[in-house]
């Protein structure tokens, strides 16, 4: 079984308990307008180029095979002096991968780590995804998911994990699909498959100004999550105005509907009214 990542990141910190290595599965079925990981969108591996340091010397055009539209042959990669060019992406096998990451077992146990899958939204290779997690079985294991996923395929994935962080991204439907691209229904589903599974489990809201950073969006949250007995805690994180820098790199506009120069609104006040554990990164 192959699966398509973009990278795999070691001495994680943010992604779960303990120090973890984090695989970023490449695709992504929505399209959050403060995406900050561009490179992870497309389900395909792409050419990035860092074009503000570029010399325009013109040893990529000259090598390139394919003027009429890249066929991600990375042949200019190796032609650029400056190193401006990468090929972000690579197929892998759950075998291969699983066994990579088996390497450092003992270590990750040690620092009551483990393994977490992100992305993109690493369900949307929900096959690929199974065959590494159960490969995985002795190490703990966790992914950091948008929810959007076939409510049996999430079921499934559940199964095999020992831990979740989910986005809830808007309570209210109309918004959702305005800012992301797609409904939150599948989303509030399997958020409530989550909450009776038993895994223990962190709610991420990406805190955009003026989108969901209102004192309804939060109330609303909040009562979805009171009396959740494996509920972790909710963290807010903050709108960085550097989500933009990587769409240049992928040929890719960025040009967000809201007000990005406003700070969020990251008052954890009203979670603690619905005694829900909450905290601002
Ligand atoms: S990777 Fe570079 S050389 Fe290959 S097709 Fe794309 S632009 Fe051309
Ligand atoms: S080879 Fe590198 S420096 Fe030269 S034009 Fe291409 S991206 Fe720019």
């Amino acid at each position: 079984m192959y699966g398509t990542i973009f990278d795999i990141k070691q001495f994680a910190v943010f992604d779960g308990p303990g120090i973890r290595t984090t695989v970023f599965l490449k695709g992504c079925p929505l399209r959050c307008e403060w995406c900050h990981n561009p490179e992870g969108l497309s389900f395909s591996p792409q050419l990035m180029v860092s074009k503000a340091a570029c010399t325009h010397c013109g040893r990529c055009k000259a090598i390139c095979p394919s003027p009429s539209g890249c066929i991600v042959c990375g042949k200019c990669v190796r032609a650029c002096p400056l190193g401006l060019r990468r090929i972000t992406g690579k197929h892998v096998e759950a075998a291969d991968l699983a066994a990579k990451l088996l390497k450092d077992r003992t270590y990750l146990e040690k620092q009551g780590g483990g393994v977490t899958f992100s992305g993109g939204e690493p369900t949307a290779q929900g096959e690929f995804l199974l065959e590494t997690l159960r490969l995985l079985r002795p190490i703990h294991r966790a992914i950091e998911t948008s929810g959007y996923c076939a409510p049996d395929l999430f079921r499934e994935i559940l199964s095999e994990l020992d831990y979740v962080i989910m986005d809830i991204k808007h309570t209210d439907d109309a918004l959702h699909r305005r800012y992301t691209g797609v409904s939150n229904q599948k989303i509030l589903r399997n958020l409530e498959q989550l909450k009776k599974s038993g895994k223990p489990f962190r709610i991420r809201i990406p805190v955009i100004p003026g989108v969901n950073d209102s004192e309804e969006n939060f109330r609303e949250t909040a009562k979805l999550l009171t009396d959740t007995e494996h509920l972790d805690t909710v963290e807010l994180l903050p709108y960085h105005q550097t989500a933009g820098a990587k769409y240049e790199m992928v040929d890719m506009d960025y040009k967000p509907s809201f007000q990005t120069d406003r700070l969020p609104n990251l008052n954890t006040a009203i979670f603690a009214e619905y005694n829900v554990p909450c905290r601002a990164i």
